[in-house]
C-alpha cells in the first residue's frame, strides 16, 4: 500500500442492511462426519482477533457479482470450495452487513445465523477432518463506504461510477464471505455483471466478455493462490489496455476514462521494472501482471492488488514500483499475522528506493542517510516497525524505517549476502506466508552472522537506532 491522503471516517459505514439467518444454528451435527465442535471464530491474529477462521482451509472462492453503481445494488452467489482441517459441527465464514439469502454445504440446505461479522453455518451432517465440501452462500444487499480501524476507506467502496475495490486488512468481508486471512490463500473466479458501458476489473486474467440485454458480463480468473486482502473486483469507466512483459507476461491496465491524458505515465515502465525485480528478486510471481487506475482521490492510496495494483488516482513511478515490487513481497510471501506488516511495506518501500538508483535517481544510501539525518526527538522513529499496533500498520516508520532495516542489514552483511537473502527469502516461501522470526533465521543462515540484536534494534526498540 502506498498512501496519498487518508480521509477520516467522515462518512457513513456500510449502509447495508443486516438480518439474521432465518434459522437459527445450533451447534450440533449428526451424520458420517460425527458431531464435531464449532470452528474457531478467528484465526489468532493479535491484531485483528475476528479476522478469518478456524477449521478449514479454503481452496477456491467463485465469486458471481451483480451490481447496479447508480442504485449501489448488489447480489452475490459465492461459492466456498474448502477442506475442513478438524472435525466440525460448525464453521464461520467472515461477512459483514448483506443480508443472506441461503446457504447450501455441498448442495444441502445449511442452517445459519450472524453475529457480528461472523456468519456461522452448520451443515446438516457434521464435517471429518479432511473432508472436501462446497459451500454456497446467496446474498445481496446496498453497498456503503466501510471503512478500516483507522477510519480509512476500504472493502467495496461505492464510487458515483462504480466502486473502488481494496481490502487490507480485513476487508474482503465486505463484500463476500471469506475466510479473511493471510493465512488462508485460494485461488479465484470471478464473474462479474455490470450495466452495459462500465467495465469490472479483477484479478488475473479476462476469460470472457459477454453483453446481453444491457449488461455486461467480465470473467476473471487468478489461478495464482492468493491472500483475501488482495483480491479485488472494482467497477467503473475503465479503458482495457492489453501489452505485454518480460516472457509473453500478459499485461491489462485498466484506466479511468474520465483522467486526462497522462493519467498512465507512471506505468510506462512498468515492462522495465518487472524485468529488473525479476532479475533481483526471482522470476515474477504470477500469471499477469497490470494496473487499475480509477479516479476516485477519496479513497486516497494505492494497493498491491494480487497482479493489478489499485490506484485512486494516477499513479507515480515511484508508486508503481513500490505496487510492483509487493507482487514477490506481502503478495506472494504474505504476512503471517498484521503484526508482521513491515516484511510487506519495508520490503516494498526498499524496492522503491533500489528502483530509483537503478533508474539514474537518487541512491538507496542517500536516502538512508537523509532519513537518518533526522534528529533522535523526531516522531518518525516510532512505533517500531516489527510491532506497531493495528491502529498503525501504515504508520511511516512501517515503511521508511522499514526500508532503513533492510538497507542497515545490507550494509551490515555485504550485498552478496543481502541479494541471496533476498532471492532465498522470496523462492523459499512462495505462495506462503512468514514471521519476522523467519527471516531472522534465514538472514543468519546466509550471513553466517548472529542478527538478533540488530533486528531488536531497528524493528522492536522505540526511537532512533545508534549503534547495530
Ligand atoms: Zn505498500
Amino acid at each position: 500500500m502506498v498512501i496519498s491522503r487518508r480521509v477520516g471516517a467522515v462518512l457513513v459505514a456500510a449502509t447495508v442492511t443486516l438480518s439474521l439467518g432465518a434459522t437459527p444454528a445450533s451447534a450440533t451435527g449428526h451424520g458420517h462426519g460425527g458431531a464435531g465442535t464449532p470452528g474457531a471464530p478467528g484465526v489468532g491474529d493479535g491484531y485483528f482477533p475476528a479476522a478469518g477462521n478456524g477449521g478449514y482451509d479454503v481452496l477456491h472462492y467463485g465469486l458471481e457479482i451483480r451490481y447496479e453503481p447508480t442504485s449501489r445494488a448488489f447480489a452475490g452467489v459465492a461459492t466456498v470450495s474448502a477442506r475442513a482441517t478438524d472435525r466440525l459441527s460448525r464453521f464461520n465464514l467472515d461477512l459483514r452487513g448483506f443480508e443472506v439469502r441461503s446457504v447450501t454445504v455441498d448442495g444441502r440446505a445449511a442452517r445459519y445465523d450472524r453475529d457480528g461479522q461472523e456468519l456461522r453455518i452448520s451443515p446438516k451432517y457434521g464435517l471429518s477432518r479432511g473432508e472436501r465440501f462446497t459451500v454456497v452462500v446467496r446474498y445481496d444487499g446496498t453497498t456503503g463506504r466501510p471503512t478500516d480501524i483507522e477510519g480509512a476507506l476500504y472493502g467495496w467502496v461505492s464510487t458515483p461510477d462504480g466502486s473502488f475495490v481494496a481490502n487490507e486488512p480485513e476487508g474482503a468481508s465486505t463484500w463476500y464471505p471469506v475466510n479473511d486471512h493471510p493465512t488462508d490463500k485460494a485461488s479465484y473466479d470471478f464473474r462479474i455483471t455490470v450495466p452495459a458501458g462500465k467495465t469490472a476489473v479483477a484479478n488475473g486474467e479476462l476469460v470472457e466478455q459477454r453483453t446481453k440485454n444491457g449488461w455486461t458480463t467480465f470473467v476473471w480468473r487468478a489461478r495464482d493462490p492468493m491472500a483475501s486482502y488482495l483480491s479485488t473486483a472494482s467497477v467503473g469507466d475503465y479503458d482495457l489496455r492489453r501489452s505485454t512483459g518480460p516472457r509473453g507476461l500478459p499485461i491489462i491496465d485498466a484506466v479511468d476514462r474520465d483522467l486526462g491524458p497522462d493519467a498512465a505515465d507512471g506505468l510506462a515502465r512498468t515492462r522495465e521494472m518487472i524485468e529488473y525485480f525479476s532479475d533481483l528478486f526471482g522470476r515474477y510471481p504470477f500469471t499477469s501482471y497490470g494496473a487499475i487506475v480509477d479516479d476516485d482521490e477519496d479513497a486516497g492510496y494505492a494497493l498491491e492488488t494480487q497482479t493489478r495494483p489499485i490506484y485512486s488516482g494516477p499513479p507515480s513511478e515511484g508508486t508503481v514500483a513500490h505496487e510492483l515490487a509487493h507482487q514477490w513481497y506481502g503478495n506472494s510471501v504474505s504476512p503471517a499475522r498484521w503484526q508482521e506488516i513491515w516484511l510487506n511495506e519495508g520490503f516494498a518501500s526498499y524496492a522503491e528506493w533500489l528502483w530509483e538508483e537503478h533508474s539514474g535517481g537518487r541512491t538507496a544510501q542517500a536516502r538512508f542517510d537523509t532519513n537518518y539525518a533526522r534528529p533522535e526527538t523526531a516522531s518518525f522513529w516510532n512505533p517500531p516497525p516489527g510491532d506497531p499496533g493495528a491502529t498503525n500498520l501504515f504508520a511511516g516508520s512501517v515503511y521508511t524505517k522499514g526500508a532503513m532495516t533492510l538497507h542497515a542489514l545490507r550494509t551490515k552483511i555485504g550485498d552478496k549476502a543481502f541479494f541471496a537473502l533476498l532471492r532465498s527469502w522470496y523462492s523459499a516461501n512462495r505462495d506462503g506466508t512468514v514471521t519476522t522470526a523467519d527471516f531472522v533465521r534465514l538472514a543468519e543462515k546466509v550471513s553466517k552472522r548472529q542478527l538478533d540484536g540488530f533486528f531488536q534494534t531497528w524493528l522492536y526498540t522505540p526511537g532512533k537506532p545508534t549503534a547495530w
